[in-house]
C-alpha cells in the first residue's frame, strides 16, 4: 500500500503548520482552545475520546464527549460526571477559536474521533479506533486532515484479524461444546466495550448468559443507549452449576479468582487482539484464546492512515516505533509521542509483557 504524497506542497500553506496540538506533561494541548484531548492529569477543559481509563482521566472541570458516550462516561466518573457536555457526531462547538467536532471510532459505545480545526489546519485525534464491523458502536468514519494523531496498539505486521463474525462462531462452537459436557464456559474479556460485544455474538439458545457484576453495570449502560443485546443474568454460582450450559462474561482479572473458583467446572477462555500471538493464550492460563480485537489490526491502521490524506502523523499507545519507521519510509512526517500507561486499559492494556513478547514472538515467526 502506498501513501498518497504530501499536501504540503500547496504554497498557501507554506509556513503555516501551525501546530494545532502540544504534547505537554498532562497529555495533548490546544493552546489556542486552552483545551486538552484525553489529558493525563486533572485539567479545567477536556476534550474526550472514549470512556476507557486511560482515555478518561478523573478530577477535569469540564468534559466534552459524545452524546453516544455520555452514560458510560458519567457512570465511571462518578462524582466528576458533573462537568460533562455531550455533542452529537457530526455536529460542531466552537472553543475559544477552535472547531471541534466528533467522528466514530469504532471502538466502543460513544468512542470518537475529534476533529480540530483552526487557521486552515485540520487535526484528527483517533483516540483508539478500529474499522471492523461491531454492532454496539457506531462504525468508523474516515476524516480527512493535515495531521492524524493514531494510536498503534497492533501496529506490527503480524497483527491482521480474522473475520470477527467467523471468530463470533467459533465462541458460539466453544460454548456449545463446553455445555454438552456440562462445563460453564468463562470468557473473559475487558468489561467495557469487548464484554458487550461479545455479548452481541452470543447465541442464547446454547444456555443462559451470566455476566460478572462489572460488566453488568456497564452493559445496562448500553441497553440505555440503545443497543441491543441478548438476555443476561448476574452471575451467581447456583444458577450456573444447575444449568451446566451457561457462559459467564467477566473482565480478565476474575481469571483464576476464587469467585470463579465457586461455579464448579469450567472452561475456560479470553477474548482480546493479543491472542493473534503464540504464547499469550498459555501465559494467561486459559484453555482458549480468541483474538477479537477493538483495535485497527497492520492493514486497517495504514489503510485508515493513509485515506486520511494526512502529510504528518503523531503514533501513540503501542508499537510507536515501527509504525513511525514504516511512515517515514512512506515520506510521511511520522513522530512517536508519549502514551499514559498508568491505570486500566482495555485490549491493549493487558501488560507490557504481552507487548515485549508480541516484539519477540515476531521475530521468532516465519
Ligand atoms: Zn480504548
Amino acid at each position: 500500500m502506498s501513501i498518497r504524497p504530501t499536501r504540503s506542497a500547496c504554497p498557501q500553506r507554506q509556513g503555516l503548520i501551525a501546530h494545532v496540538l502540544e504534547v505537554t506533561e498532562r497529555g495533548l494541548y490546544c493552546a489556542a482552545g486552552s483545551f486538552y484531548v484525553d489529558p493525563w492529569q486533572p485539567v479545567e477543559q477536556a476534550v474526550v475520546t472514549h470512556a476507557h481509563g486511560d482515555h478518561l482521566a478523573w478530577g477535569c472541570d469540564r468534559y466534552l464527549v459524545t452524546s453516544d458516550g455520555e452514560g458510560i462516561t458519567r457512570l465511571r466518573l462518578g462524582e466528576w460526571a458533573r462537568g460533562v457536555e455531550s455533542m452529537p457526531y457530526g455536529e460542531s462547538r466552537n472553543l475559544n477559536g477552535v472547531r471541534v467536532s466528533f467522528h466514530p471510532a469504532g471502538h466502543i459505545l460513544g468512542s470518537a474521533q475529534v476533529r480540530l480545526e483552526h487557521s486552515g489546519e485540520v487535526w484528527v485525534v483517533s483516540g483508539d479506533y478500529k474499522l471492523d464491523a461491531d454492532s454496539t458502536c457506531a462504525p468508523f468514519e474516515s476524516v480527512e486532515c493535515h495531521t492524524f494523531v493514531t494510536e498503534s496498539t497492533f501496529g506490527l505486521p503480524i497483527y491482521q484479524w480474522m473475520d470477527p463474525a467467523l471468530l463470533q462462531a467459533d465462541i458460539n462452537a466453544w460454548w456449545k461444546g463446553n455445555a454438552e459436557s456440562a462445563r460453564t464456559s468463562f470468557l473473559f474479556g475487558y468489561s467495557l466495550g469487548k464484554a458487550q460485544r461479545l455479548l452481541s455474538g452470543l447465541d442464547s439458545s446454547i444456555g443462559p448468559i451470566l455476566t460478572h457484576g462489572a460488566v453488568g453495570r456497564i452493559t445496562d449502560v448500553y441497553r440505555e443507549a440503545g443497543i441491543v443485546l441478548p438476555p443476561t443474568e448476574h452471575a451467581v454460582a447456583k444458577r450456573a452449576k444447575e444449568s451446566g450450559r451457561a457462559i459467564v462474561i467477566a473482565p480478565p482479572s476474575a481469571s483464576g479468582s476464587t469467585w470463579a473458583r465457586k461455579f464448579g467446572p469450567s472452561a475456560q477462555a479470553f477474548a482480546s487482539g493479543w491472542m493473534r500471538v503464540r504464547g499469550a493464550r498459555r501465559r494467561r492460563g486459559v484453555d482458549r484464546g480468541f483474538p477479537l480485537s477493538d483495535h485497527v489490526d497492520w492493514p486497517q491502521l495504514l489503510q485508515a492512515i493513509s485515506a486520511t490524506g494526512a502529510e504528518r502523523v503523531w503514533v501513540t499507545h503501542g508499537f510507536t516505533g515501527p509504525v513511525v519507521r514504516w511512515l517515514t519510509e512512506q515520506g510521511l512526517e511520522a513522530r512517536a509521542i508519549p502514551t499514559r500507561y498508568e491505570g486500566e486499559r482495555d485490549d491493549a492494556a493487558v501488560d507490557a509483557v504481552d507487548a515485549e513478547d508480541a516484539a519477540s514472538d515476531e521475530g521468532a515467526s516465519p
